[in-house]
């Protein structure tokens, strides 16, 4: 994950400063726009409706699309993706993945096709792009909608194709966390203009909605001035920010390339990437280390490390009791990732540092998991 970077808090005051005078809160404010604008150009789409989070802006797809029965989604994913669509009564069906990227594996999508599938929502994990064109012909070839949840993939490219192009509809998330921010926010971008529209009038209590409205009714989804002006202000440091987060990436690359056993995952140098979260994959079988005690041997140093993401979807509930199922290269890859620690806040410095801990670590690995088992 990415620390969020400085903000330029001038320009923050500015703008929020500049819609207190305005006088204009939300409802689609000019900053909104402004903000819609830049998304949209940036991922090379008609539109872009935002709204307050990328959770709800993945309900507005379903009820948009007026989705019945189940979705169809990878299990790994962080679990907003499954609860999103859980939450509006329907059923998430989680397929496994290409165990050497970790994204959703087209074939496996297209066996869980059934009766009851309405719906194909692609993830593109940790902002590498999943095998989007695939899927559009999956879909295609059985009249489903195909959505992304793009929520960590903000000026990333698949197959040199700005990702936010792809399927009926992609959604952005501008959560605190994310390389860019608007405290909370997301973003739907989508080239049909008709489903704009209607996600415009979904996510503003349904007004608008041509006759016979929505089976849904409507709900309150829209993005805050206020949150437009945190997410303008960090738009406008987001070259930066992946300039930043690109040097820390080839820092451990560079800084783990020699230690057996820990392999940082890579990306497509032809595509444009945001760079924002630094995954490593764990080969307890080679580093006699298991990912969960490096985790706490690195939390024992102050470095946060997290599980990205483990367990997947479909071990933790509701879901793994409801529907169990195997997805045995989703299980074993989120048994072995971690997220390391980057973003503008974090210096070449302190990824050596990390590094040493890493290789300290896994050099002395059996030694370390001994230890931990005797207690
Ligand atoms: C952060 C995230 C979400 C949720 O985004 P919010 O804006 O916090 O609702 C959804 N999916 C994925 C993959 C995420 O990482």
């Amino acid at each position: 994950m990415s620390s969020p970077g400085p903000v330029d808090r001038g320009r923050l005051f500015d703008r929020i400063n500049w819609a207190l005078d305005n006088r204009w809160l939300s409802n689609g404010g000019p900053l909104a726009l402004e903000f819609e604008g830049r998304i949209a150009e940036l991922a090379g789409v008609r539109n872009c409706v935002s709204a307050c989070n990328a959770t709800v802006g993945l309900q507005l797809l379903c009820q948009a699309a007026e989705l019945t029965g189940e979705v169809i989604m990878p299990s790994l994913t962080f679990v907003a993706t499954a609860h999103a669509v859980r939450w509006i009564g329907l059923d998430p069906v989680f397929v496994d993945i290409d165990p050497l990227t970790g994204q959703v594996d087209p074939a496996c999508v297209a066996e869980a096709i059934g009766p009851r599938t309405s719906a194909i929502l692609a993830v593109h994990l940790w902002g590498r792009a999943c095998p989007a064109e695939e899927l559009e012909k999956i879909a295609a070839a059985h009249g489903l909608p195909l959505f992304f949840d793009s929520a960590h993939a903000i000026g990333c490219t698949a197959g040199g194709r700005p990702i936010g192009g792809f399927g009926t509809a992609e959604v952005f998330s501008f959560h605190a966390t994310k390389v860019v921010n608007g405290f909370e926010g997301g973003a739907i971008v989508t080239d049909d203009d008709a489903f704009a529209q209607r996600l415009r009038s979904l996510q503003n209590f349904g007004i608008g909605l041509p006759p016979g409205g929505s089976p849904a009714g409507g709900t309150n989804g829209k993005m805050s001035e206020a949150s437009a002006a945190m997410a303008l202000t960090s738009l406008d440091a987001f070259e930066q920010a992946v300039e930043c987060n690109r040097a820390n990436f080839e820092t451990y690359l560079t800084e783990l390339a020699a230690t057996p056993g820990i392999f940082v995952m890579p990306h497509d140098r032809r595509e444009s990437n945001n760079y924002q979260y630094l995954i490593v994959e764990l080969d307890e079988d080679l580093t006699g280390l298991g990912r969960d005690l490096l985790i706490e041997l690195l939390r024992a140093e102050n470095v946060v490390a997290k599980p990205y993401f483990s367990p997947a979807c479909h071990q933790l509930e509701p879901y793994a009791s409801r529907q169990p199922v195997r997805l045995p290269h989703t299980e074993r890859l989120a048994s072995r990732v971690l997220a390391l620690p980057t973003g503008s806040s974090v210096s070449r410095e302190s990824i050596r540092r990390i590094c040493d801990v890493i290789r300290l670590a896994v050099a002395k690995g059996p030694e370390v998991t001994a230890r931990r088992q005797k207690g």
